[in-house]
């Protein structure tokens, strides 16, 4: 009994130490990059006719875990963060849609969320939704090349892959292609587009994806401007906390730097320039669940299982 004692109280004292020297390397990084700056470049849509731009724009929950805020920021604390895998939909007048990510599958869940959250839940009707949805879809873009993102292109059919996923070529040259998630062969089925100089690319309109490295190499964010005026910018993983953006607060370096290699000094440069936008523009990270909740209840996007 005093061996496990022991044992358990040099766990405890070896997890103090470990957090207080991750959180000191963290701070560091914040002091570190917090003047540095970069610009977001808008696109001007002049003279468009606003009866062609979307409606609203959705999101469907695919499946729940819980996290601990310090693994989600360097200022999240012990509270535990509902984390949400999301796909969102980006609605036209005509009933077309623009799915932004992939739902993820049962054997996502299975074989990579449990190991992270054994108490994760997937959420079966959010995956039917896609899979439903996918065939009225002008096309299908993804915010990262994460499997989180990714692992739900699988569940449709091909023809439906061939003309409608689009990747920039960064996304589909990236080292982190999650070859178990895309069926052999589908790497040269899926579309490329290039970004031009400022880093847009005007998809559909009053849809333009920005180019945002720093989670990913090809990470990039969906800039929508809705027919009531409103501008919706998907920022996907470079945040996965809404309080941690406006907080300037990066992720942990165990995993920002450890496990997800992300480039920590792009992240700070999107943090202060998504913070710094002058026009007024929605922000919405793709795993904040209690976030998301808000938006919804305050009628900014909508929930799309309902
Ligand atoms: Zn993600």
């Amino acid at each position: 009994m005093k061996k496990v004692i022991s044992i358990t109280f040099s766990i405890i004292i070896g997890l103090v130490s470990f957090t207080a020297i991750i959180g000191f390397l963290s701070l560091r990084a914040n002091l570190v990059f917090s003047d540095k700056q970069s610009r977001i470049m808008f696109p001007e849509n002049n003279n468009e006719d606003v009866s062609v731009l979307p409606t609203s724009v959705s999101m469907i929950n695919t499946a729940t875990s819980n996290f601990p805020g310090w693994i989600v920021s360097n200022k999240g604390g012990l509270d535990k963060v509902v984390m949400y895998y999301t796909f969102f939909e980006i609605n036209y007048p005509d009933n077309t849609s623009i799915l932004v990510d992939t739902a993820v599958t049962e054997e996502f869940v299975d074989k990579i969320l449990s190991t992270i959250d054994d108490e994760v839940q997937f959420h079966k009707e959010g995956q039917q939704k896609f899979l439903e949805d996918a065939g009225r879809a002008r096309y299908i873009i993804f915010t990262h090349e994460h499997n989180d993102h990714l692992a739900g292109l699988k569940s449709l059919d091909e023809s439906t892959v061939i003309n409608k996923a689009l990747m920039s070529e960064e996304q589909l040259d990236s080292q982190e292609y999650p070859s178990e998630w895309i069926p052999d062969g589908w790497k040269n089925k899926i579309k490329t587009f290039h970004f031009d100089q400022n880093g847009t690319y005007s998809l559909s309109p009053g849809v333009t994806l920005i180019r945002t490295p720093g989670h990913t190499r090809g990470s990039l964010s969906v800039l929508v401007k809705l027919q009531n005026n409103q501008t919706i910018f998907l920022i996907g993983d470079t945040t996965w906390s809404y309080d941690a953006l406006k907080k300037n607060a990066l992720k942990p370096l165990l995993v920002s730097k450890l496990m997800i290699q992300e480039n920590r000094t792009q992240i700070m440069e999107l943090m202060n320039a998504f913070n710094n936008l002058t026009e007024d523009v929605l922000l919405v990270p793709s795993h904040d669940g209690k976030y998301l909740n808000d938006l919804i209840f305050g009628g900014r996007i909508i929930n799309g299982l309902k």
